[in-house]
Protein backbone atom coordinates (compact mmCIF):
# COMPACT_ATOMS: atom_id res chain seq x y z
CA UNK A 1 0.00 0.00 0.00
CA UNK A 2 1.48 3.40 -1.04
CA UNK A 3 1.92 6.08 1.48
CA UNK A 4 0.35 9.39 0.71
CA UNK A 5 -0.50 12.47 1.99
CA UNK A 6 -3.21 13.90 0.04
CA UNK A 7 -5.38 17.09 0.06
CA UNK A 8 -9.10 16.73 1.89
CA UNK A 9 -11.28 17.38 -1.01
CA UNK A 10 -14.10 15.54 -2.35
CA UNK A 11 -11.86 13.68 -5.25
CA UNK A 12 -9.95 11.82 -2.65
CA UNK A 13 -13.03 10.49 -0.33
CA UNK A 14 -13.03 7.25 -2.40
CA UNK A 15 -9.54 6.50 -1.78
CA UNK A 16 -9.99 7.04 1.89
CA UNK A 17 -12.41 4.66 1.69
CA UNK A 18 -11.07 2.08 0.09
CA UNK A 19 -7.76 1.97 2.41
CA UNK A 20 -10.14 2.16 5.67
CA UNK A 21 -11.91 -1.15 3.64
CA UNK A 22 -8.67 -2.59 3.62
CA UNK A 23 -8.25 -2.05 7.25
CA UNK A 24 -5.23 0.34 6.74
CA UNK A 25 -5.12 3.64 9.37
CA UNK A 26 -6.17 6.55 7.65
CA UNK A 27 -5.10 10.41 8.92
CA UNK A 28 -8.34 12.61 8.70
CA UNK A 29 -8.55 16.47 9.90
CA UNK A 30 -11.80 17.57 12.07
CA UNK A 31 -13.07 20.50 13.57
CA UNK A 32 -11.09 19.40 16.77
CA UNK A 33 -7.68 17.60 16.28
CA UNK A 34 -6.47 15.41 13.48
CA UNK A 35 -7.97 11.56 14.10
CA UNK A 36 -6.34 8.60 13.53
CA UNK A 37 -9.17 6.66 11.76
CA UNK A 38 -9.77 2.64 11.43
CA UNK A 39 -12.41 0.71 10.53
CA UNK A 40 -14.17 0.24 14.31
CA UNK A 41 -15.40 -3.27 13.37
CA UNK A 42 -12.07 -4.57 12.67
CA UNK A 43 -10.11 -5.78 15.41
CA UNK A 44 -6.52 -5.69 13.66
CA UNK A 45 -7.04 -2.63 11.90
CA UNK A 46 -7.80 -1.03 15.82
CA UNK A 47 -5.10 -2.57 17.20
CA UNK A 48 -2.92 -0.96 14.90
CA UNK A 49 -4.51 2.12 16.03
CA UNK A 50 -2.97 1.69 19.77
CA UNK A 51 0.31 0.10 18.38
CA UNK A 52 1.21 3.16 16.71
CA UNK A 53 0.02 5.67 19.32
CA UNK A 54 2.01 3.55 21.93
CA UNK A 55 -1.58 3.79 23.82
CA UNK A 56 -2.47 2.01 27.07
CA UNK A 57 -4.67 -0.67 26.39
CA UNK A 58 -7.06 0.01 28.66
CA UNK A 59 -7.68 3.82 26.79
CA UNK A 60 -10.75 3.38 25.06
CA UNK A 61 -11.58 4.89 21.88
CA UNK A 62 -13.84 7.54 20.26
CA UNK A 63 -16.08 6.01 17.76
CA UNK A 64 -17.28 8.43 14.67
CA UNK A 65 -20.52 8.16 12.88
CA UNK A 66 -22.08 9.94 10.25
CA UNK A 67 -25.27 11.37 11.75
CA UNK A 68 -27.88 10.44 15.00
CA UNK A 69 -29.25 7.82 12.46
CA UNK A 70 -25.66 6.03 12.79
CA UNK A 71 -25.33 6.17 16.14
CA UNK A 72 -28.07 4.56 17.00
CA UNK A 73 -27.05 1.44 14.71
CA UNK A 74 -24.60 0.86 17.58
CA UNK A 75 -26.09 2.94 20.46
CA UNK A 76 -29.11 3.13 22.57
CA UNK A 77 -30.05 6.91 22.45
CA UNK A 78 -31.79 8.25 25.20
CA UNK A 79 -34.44 11.22 24.57
CA UNK A 80 -32.00 13.78 26.45
CA UNK A 81 -29.20 12.43 24.21
CA UNK A 82 -30.62 12.36 21.31
CA UNK A 83 -31.99 16.39 21.92
CA UNK A 84 -28.13 17.25 22.35
CA UNK A 85 -27.17 15.23 19.30
CA UNK A 86 -29.64 16.70 17.09
CA UNK A 87 -28.20 20.39 18.54
CA UNK A 88 -24.97 20.33 18.06
CA UNK A 89 -23.86 17.07 15.55
CA UNK A 90 -22.34 17.20 13.50
CA UNK A 91 -19.86 18.92 16.39
CA UNK A 92 -17.06 18.74 18.90
CA UNK A 93 -19.03 16.58 21.68
CA UNK A 94 -18.62 13.09 22.77
CA UNK A 95 -21.70 11.06 24.30
CA UNK A 96 -21.00 7.92 26.34
CA UNK A 97 -24.07 5.42 25.58
CA UNK A 98 -24.74 2.06 26.08
CA UNK A 99 -23.53 -0.07 23.65
CA UNK A 100 -25.83 -2.42 21.40
CA UNK A 101 -26.17 -6.11 21.64
CA UNK A 102 -24.52 -7.21 18.96
CA UNK A 103 -23.47 -4.14 17.62
CA UNK A 104 -20.17 -5.02 15.58
CA UNK A 105 -17.86 -2.89 17.44
CA UNK A 106 -14.69 -4.39 18.44
CA UNK A 107 -14.43 -4.94 21.71
CA UNK A 108 -11.10 -3.11 21.47
CA UNK A 109 -12.78 -0.32 21.07
CA UNK A 110 -14.56 0.24 23.92
CA UNK A 111 -11.75 -1.95 26.13
CA UNK A 112 -14.53 -4.36 27.17
CA UNK A 113 -16.92 -1.83 28.33
CA UNK A 114 -20.72 -1.89 27.90
CA UNK A 115 -20.46 1.52 26.96
CA UNK A 116 -19.66 3.32 23.76
CA UNK A 117 -18.37 7.28 23.15
CA UNK A 118 -19.76 8.47 19.72
CA UNK A 119 -19.93 11.82 18.30
CA UNK A 120 -20.47 12.66 14.45
CA UNK A 121 -17.48 15.16 13.06
CA UNK A 122 -17.92 18.04 11.15
CA UNK A 123 -16.54 17.85 7.31
CA UNK A 124 -14.87 15.56 4.77
CA UNK A 125 -14.23 12.90 7.99
CA UNK A 126 -18.58 12.32 7.87
CA UNK A 127 -18.67 12.27 4.31
CA UNK A 128 -16.01 9.38 4.28
CA UNK A 129 -17.67 8.01 7.04
CA UNK A 130 -21.22 7.97 5.37
CA UNK A 131 -19.61 6.39 2.18
CA UNK A 132 -17.95 3.95 3.86
CA UNK A 133 -20.91 2.93 5.50
CA UNK A 134 -19.16 1.78 9.11
CA UNK A 135 -18.29 3.12 12.37
CA UNK A 136 -14.70 5.21 12.54
CA UNK A 137 -12.32 4.64 15.73
CA UNK A 138 -9.84 7.77 15.82
CA UNK A 139 -8.30 9.31 18.71
CA UNK A 140 -5.73 12.08 18.26
CA UNK A 141 -2.84 11.26 15.41
CA UNK A 142 -0.21 11.98 17.96
CA UNK A 143 1.85 9.33 20.09
CA UNK A 144 -0.11 8.89 23.12
CA UNK A 145 0.88 11.55 26.30
CA UNK A 146 1.86 14.18 23.88
CA UNK A 147 0.74 17.27 22.43
CA UNK A 148 -2.74 16.53 19.76
CA UNK A 149 -1.94 17.97 16.26
CA UNK A 150 -3.57 20.30 14.45
CA UNK A 151 -2.42 20.72 10.93
CA UNK A 152 -0.57 17.44 8.70
CA UNK A 153 2.54 18.54 9.45
CA UNK A 154 2.40 18.41 12.68
CA UNK A 155 0.85 14.48 12.04
CA UNK A 156 3.62 13.99 9.84
CA UNK A 157 6.47 14.62 12.43
CA UNK A 158 4.82 12.58 14.83
CA UNK A 159 3.55 9.23 13.42
CA UNK A 160 3.38 9.90 9.77
CA UNK A 161 5.72 7.55 8.55
CA UNK A 162 3.51 4.74 10.59
CA UNK A 163 0.59 5.39 8.48
CA UNK A 164 -0.18 4.99 5.35
CA UNK A 165 -2.70 7.59 4.06
CA UNK A 166 -3.04 11.27 5.17
CA UNK A 167 -5.88 13.90 4.39
CA UNK A 168 -4.83 17.15 4.65
CA UNK A 169 -7.39 19.60 5.48
CA UNK A 170 -5.04 22.52 6.86
CA UNK A 171 -5.37 23.92 10.32
CA UNK A 172 -8.59 22.43 12.73
CA UNK A 173 -11.04 25.28 13.31
CA UNK A 174 -12.14 24.05 17.02
CA UNK A 175 -8.35 23.29 17.49
CA UNK A 176 -9.11 21.23 20.93
CA UNK A 177 -10.50 17.54 21.47
CA UNK A 178 -14.31 17.13 21.95
CA UNK A 179 -16.42 17.87 24.93
CA UNK A 180 -17.54 14.35 26.42
CA UNK A 181 -20.36 13.95 28.67
CA UNK A 182 -22.52 11.36 29.58
CA UNK A 183 -26.20 11.66 30.42
CA UNK A 184 -27.99 9.67 33.20
CA UNK A 185 -31.90 10.97 34.17
CA UNK A 186 -32.22 14.53 33.57
CA UNK A 187 -28.74 15.23 34.50
CA UNK A 188 -25.47 15.57 32.33
CA UNK A 189 -21.75 14.83 33.45
CA UNK A 190 -18.98 16.06 32.17
CA UNK A 191 -16.16 14.05 31.65
CA UNK A 192 -13.92 15.76 29.45
CA UNK A 193 -14.62 19.37 28.70
CA UNK A 194 -13.57 20.40 25.35
CA UNK A 195 -14.69 21.90 22.03
CA UNK A 196 -18.61 23.00 23.25
CA UNK A 197 -18.71 24.90 26.11
CA UNK A 198 -20.17 23.99 29.44
CA UNK A 199 -22.71 26.57 29.37
CA UNK A 200 -23.83 25.53 25.65
CA UNK A 201 -24.82 22.44 26.70
CA UNK A 202 -26.62 23.84 29.44
CA UNK A 203 -28.45 26.32 27.73
CA UNK A 204 -30.03 23.41 25.39
CA UNK A 205 -30.25 20.33 28.27
CA UNK A 206 -32.17 23.22 30.44
CA UNK A 207 -30.01 22.35 33.57
CA UNK A 208 -26.31 22.49 35.19
CA UNK A 209 -23.61 20.03 33.54
CA UNK A 210 -21.87 18.09 36.41
CA UNK A 211 -18.15 18.04 36.56
CA UNK A 212 -17.21 14.38 37.18
CA UNK A 213 -14.49 13.80 39.57
CA UNK A 214 -11.67 12.39 37.13
CA UNK A 215 -9.52 10.41 39.70
CA UNK A 216 -12.64 8.68 41.43
CA UNK A 217 -14.12 7.93 37.92
CA UNK A 218 -13.79 4.87 36.00
CA UNK A 219 -16.73 6.57 33.61
CA UNK A 220 -13.49 7.84 32.00
CA UNK A 221 -10.55 5.99 31.95
CA UNK A 222 -8.02 7.33 29.78
CA UNK A 223 -8.02 10.74 31.68
CA UNK A 224 -4.25 10.52 32.70
CA UNK A 225 -3.15 13.43 34.88
CA UNK A 226 0.09 13.50 32.61
CA UNK A 227 -1.09 14.17 28.23
CA UNK A 228 -0.92 16.87 26.15
CA UNK A 229 2.83 17.49 27.22
CA UNK A 230 5.65 18.56 24.94
CA UNK A 231 9.45 17.87 25.96
CA UNK A 232 9.57 20.94 27.70
CA UNK A 233 8.29 21.38 31.18
CA UNK A 234 5.22 23.79 31.60
CA UNK A 235 4.62 26.26 34.61
CA UNK A 236 1.09 27.72 34.65
CA UNK A 237 -0.28 31.06 35.77
CA UNK A 238 3.29 32.71 35.60
CA UNK A 239 3.17 35.92 36.61
CA UNK A 240 7.01 36.91 35.64
CA UNK A 241 9.21 34.82 32.99
CA UNK A 242 12.55 33.32 34.40
CA UNK A 243 15.74 32.77 32.26
CA UNK A 244 15.68 30.10 30.27
CA UNK A 245 12.07 29.88 29.56
CA UNK A 246 9.66 30.85 26.45
CA UNK A 247 6.09 32.63 27.22
CA UNK A 248 3.15 31.14 26.20
CA UNK A 249 0.98 34.51 26.33
CA UNK A 250 -2.44 34.72 26.78
CA UNK A 251 -4.34 38.57 25.96
CA UNK A 252 -2.70 42.25 26.11
CA UNK A 253 -1.30 42.72 29.21
CA UNK A 254 2.41 40.73 29.84
CA UNK A 255 4.00 39.16 32.31
CA UNK A 256 6.43 40.56 34.51
CA UNK A 257 9.59 40.24 32.59
CA UNK A 258 8.34 39.00 29.59
CA UNK A 259 11.69 40.61 27.93
CA UNK A 260 13.82 37.84 29.15
CA UNK A 261 11.80 34.97 27.37
CA UNK A 262 13.51 32.96 24.76
CA UNK A 263 10.55 33.15 22.57
CA UNK A 264 6.62 34.52 22.62
CA UNK A 265 3.23 32.98 20.84
CA UNK A 266 0.35 34.98 22.24
CA UNK A 267 -2.88 32.52 22.05
CA UNK A 268 -5.11 35.71 21.50
CA UNK A 269 -3.76 39.10 21.84
CA UNK A 270 -6.95 40.56 22.26
CA UNK A 271 -7.99 38.05 24.27
CA UNK A 272 -10.55 35.88 22.82
CA UNK A 273 -11.25 32.53 23.92
CA UNK A 274 -11.86 30.34 20.92
CA UNK A 275 -8.92 31.60 19.13
CA UNK A 276 -6.87 30.71 22.02
CA UNK A 277 -8.03 27.36 21.79
CA UNK A 278 -7.40 26.96 18.05
CA UNK A 279 -3.91 27.99 18.59
CA UNK A 280 -3.12 25.99 22.09
CA UNK A 281 -1.52 22.88 20.89
CA UNK A 282 0.11 24.27 17.65
CA UNK A 283 2.18 26.70 19.37
CA UNK A 284 2.82 24.32 22.42
CA UNK A 285 4.57 22.64 19.76
CA UNK A 286 6.42 25.59 18.39
CA UNK A 287 7.86 26.57 21.47
CA UNK A 288 9.07 22.62 22.42
CA UNK A 289 12.01 23.62 21.26
CA UNK A 290 15.53 22.23 21.99
CA UNK A 291 16.91 25.21 23.41
CA UNK A 292 13.61 25.85 25.49
CA UNK A 293 13.74 24.18 28.66
CA UNK A 294 10.32 25.67 30.10
CA UNK A 295 7.53 27.45 28.82
CA UNK A 296 5.70 29.57 31.16
CA UNK A 297 2.00 30.24 30.40
CA UNK A 298 0.07 33.18 31.35
CA UNK A 299 -3.18 32.59 33.12
CA UNK A 300 -6.38 31.77 31.03
CA UNK A 301 -9.77 32.49 31.87
CA UNK A 302 -11.90 29.88 32.80
CA UNK A 303 -15.25 30.91 31.24
CA UNK A 304 -16.56 29.44 27.56
CA UNK A 305 -13.60 26.90 26.14
CA UNK A 306 -11.17 28.12 28.66
CA UNK A 307 -12.53 25.29 30.60
CA UNK A 308 -11.19 22.97 28.65
CA UNK A 309 -7.79 24.64 27.48
CA UNK A 310 -6.98 24.85 31.59
CA UNK A 311 -7.61 21.17 31.70
CA UNK A 312 -5.04 20.46 28.91
CA UNK A 313 -2.96 23.24 30.34
CA UNK A 314 -2.95 21.06 33.61
CA UNK A 315 -2.22 18.05 31.97
CA UNK A 316 0.50 19.46 30.00
CA UNK A 317 1.83 20.95 33.42
CA UNK A 318 1.85 17.46 35.23
CA UNK A 319 4.27 15.48 36.51
CA UNK A 320 5.69 13.03 33.73
CA UNK A 321 4.31 9.63 33.79
CA UNK A 322 4.76 6.83 30.82
CA UNK A 323 0.98 6.60 29.59
P1 LIG B 1 -9.46 10.52 22.66
O1 LIG B 1 -8.19 10.14 23.35
O2 LIG B 1 -9.60 11.95 22.33
O3 LIG B 1 -9.82 9.59 21.57
O4 LIG B 1 -10.62 10.35 23.73
C1 LIG B 1 -10.92 9.13 24.23
C2 LIG B 1 -11.41 9.35 25.62
O5 LIG B 1 -12.80 9.12 25.62
C3 LIG B 1 -10.85 8.31 26.57
O6 LIG B 1 -9.63 8.73 27.06
C4 LIG B 1 -11.92 8.23 27.63
O7 LIG B 1 -11.69 9.20 28.61
C5 LIG B 1 -13.18 8.56 26.86
N1 LIG B 1 -13.96 7.38 26.58
C6 LIG B 1 -13.97 6.65 25.46
N2 LIG B 1 -14.82 5.62 25.56
C7 LIG B 1 -15.37 5.70 26.77
C8 LIG B 1 -16.33 4.95 27.47
N3 LIG B 1 -16.91 3.88 26.93
N4 LIG B 1 -16.65 5.34 28.71
C9 LIG B 1 -16.08 6.42 29.24
N5 LIG B 1 -15.16 7.19 28.65
C10 LIG B 1 -14.81 6.83 27.43
MG1 LIG C 1 -5.50 12.27 22.29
Amino acid sequence: MKRMILPAVKENIGCAVDYLKQGALVVLPTETVYGLGADATNGVAVAQIFAVKERPQFNPLIVHVSDVNMAMRYVEVDPLSYKLMDHFWPGPLTFILPLRRKSGIHPLVTTGLTTLAVRSPQGIFSKIIAAFDAPVAAPSANRSGRVSPTNAVAVTEDIGSQVPLILDGGPCSVGIESTIIKVGGDAVLLLRPGGISRAEIEKVAGFPVLRLDQHTAIEAPGMLDSHYAPDAAVRLDVVEIYEGEALLAFGSKRAKKSEKAIAILNLSPFGDIKEAATHLFDYLRRLDRRDISRIAVEPVPPEGLGEAINDRLVRAAAPREKG
